[in-house]
């Protein structure tokens, strides 16, 4: 079937999702109940964590980490350029200063020493993002945050099952997850926190509920951030199968490196020896050294019915909006700035064959032997 077009992503939707939404929809309890609590129960589980609580979305899960942890106006925050806006944009709505700080060019995420030297006097807490499903440096920024007495938010929207020296993403700060319909565990739209502080968990789930502790019974002003049970039975039976689709996406990975392997200027993954990393992308770097550029590649792939999606193709900051925000610091970040320039990430989903990964590789060959480069 090689004219099928292979797919950045595809939603796994099995007879198991379909037996749940359906007796869902026939329980008459479409809102947020016991299917959403069978979801928090399992993947605080996942987590090793005694809390896990749904909201609608994954920026949802950003705001109520920060708005848990009363983060405000005053306040600065320090995160990532080379993430999704919503990391930014979260912690921005909370109405504190966000600092930006360069990456790490070998894995993409945050650079525990280009964040400490931003720390200040009103620094309240740091946001690693755990981009493509690799954990950040979470024993560097676990010793920064408790010298420093800094809260952790991890942006773990790409990293449902990520460990970091064998724990698991979700589990060093408040995790903030993702259930977007391309991410690795999905419901739609969703998202999910995750905390070993009950004091903490409490607050979250009044914040999600308008700040009710009983009916018509105010604590404080909250929000609707609920998820529902028809989203989450969506989501639970995924959940028992995650696992066994990591394996996939790093079987997957390694594929795609040992065949593309020896490329001029074309760089694979790099897995830091402490991540197990679930390859929510599978992202190469298009260097200097290569015969085309970035865009070239991926238009050339393109033709070859092959997709491919550029995360992220400018830092936070580079669009006006952020540019004249007046809580946002933008300091130059060169290698974020270089990522953004080079990396491509390629097909790596679990419902990928052998067969279409090695069309992928050949793919990129040809098109770098169409460019001049070695075939
Ligand atoms: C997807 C994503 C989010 C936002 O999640 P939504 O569910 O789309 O709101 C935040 N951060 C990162 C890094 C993401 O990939």
């Amino acid at each position: 079937m090689t004219s099928d077009r292979v797919h950045i992503s595809k939603v796994l939707v099995d007879d198991e999702i379909e037996a749940l939404v359906l007796s869902v929809l026939r329980s008459g309890q479409l809102a947020q109940g016991p299917v959403v609590a069978e979801l928090e129960r399992d993947f605080a589980a996942l987590c090793g964590v005694r809390h896990a609580i749904a909201v609608a979305n994954g920026t949802i899960a950003l705001e109520a980490a920060a708005a848990a942890l009363e983060l405000g106006p005053g306040d600065e925050i320090i995160t990532s350029p080379f993430t999704f806006a919503a990391t930014a944009n979260a912690m921005l709505h909370t109405g504190a200063t966000v600092l930006l700080a360069d990456i790490d060019p070998e894995t993409f995420t945050l650079d525990p020493r280009a964040v400490e030297a931003l720390i200040g006097p009103r620094t309240k807490a740091i946001v690693p993002v755990h981009l493509y499903g690799q954990c950040a440096d979470m024993t560097a920024f676990g010793a920064l945050a408790e010298r420093h007495g800094l809260a952790l938010i991890e942006d773990a929207a790409q990293a449902h099952g990520a460990t970091w020296k064998g724990e698991a993403a979700g589990s060093f700060g408040v995790g903030c997850f993702s259930l977007y319909a391309t991410k690795n565990l999905t419901s739609g739209e969703g998202g999910l926190v995750t905390t070993d502080d009950d004091a903490l968990a409490a607050r979250l789930r009044l914040l999600r509920n308008q700040g009710m502790s009983r009916r018509y019974h105010y604590e404080l002003t909250g929000h609707n951030w609920r998820l529902t049970d028809l989203q989450a039975a969506v989501a639970v039976p995924q959940l028992r199968r995650l696992a066994e689709r990591t394996e996939l996406r790093r079987r997957n990975a390694a594929h795609l490196s040992a065949a593309l392997h020896g490329l001029p200027g074309l760089v694979t993954p790099t897995t830091h020896d402490a991540a197990g990393h679930v390859f929510h992308q599978y992202t190469v770097r298009v260097t200097a050294e290569a015969p085309l550029d970035r865009d070239r590649l991926a238009a050339a792939l393109d033709a070859r019915g092959i997709d491919s999606g550029v995360y992220y193709p400018k830092l936070v900051g580079d669009d006006a909006c952020y540019g004249e925000h007046p809580n946002l610091v933008v300091e130059p970040t060169p290698h974020a700035a270089q990522a953004a320039r080079e990396v491509l990430s390629l097909p790596v989903h679990p419902a990928l064959e052998p067969a279409a990964l090695d069309r992928v590789a050949e793919a990129v060959r040809a098109a770098f032997a169409e460019a001049g480069g070695a075939a």
